[in-house]
C-alpha cells in the first residue's frame, strides 16, 4: 500500500492541528476536524500545493 501525502492542517473552528490526506483522486486534501467533525477540503491546483500547512475551518 503506497504512501498517502498529507498535510498539516489547523481547523480554526477549534484552533487544533490535524493531517489532511490527499484524497483517492489526488485532487485534494480531505480532513476532518477532531474536535467538532467539521469536514474541510483542500483543492490541488494543477501545479501542486506550495505550502505543507493550511488551515481552514
Ligand atoms: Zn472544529
Amino acid at each position: 500500500m503506497a504512501r498517502r501525502p498529507f498535510v498539516g492542517l489547523l481547523f480554526r473552528c477549534c484552533n487544533v492541528y490535524a493531517r489532511a490526506y490527499l484524497n483517492a483522486k489526488g485532487t485534494a486534501y480531505a480532513a476532518t476536524c477532531p474536535r467538532c467533525s467539521e469536514r474541510v477540503r483542500i483543492a490541488v491546483s494543477p501545479k501542486g500545493t506550495k505550502g505543507r500547512f493550511f488551515s481552514a475551518g
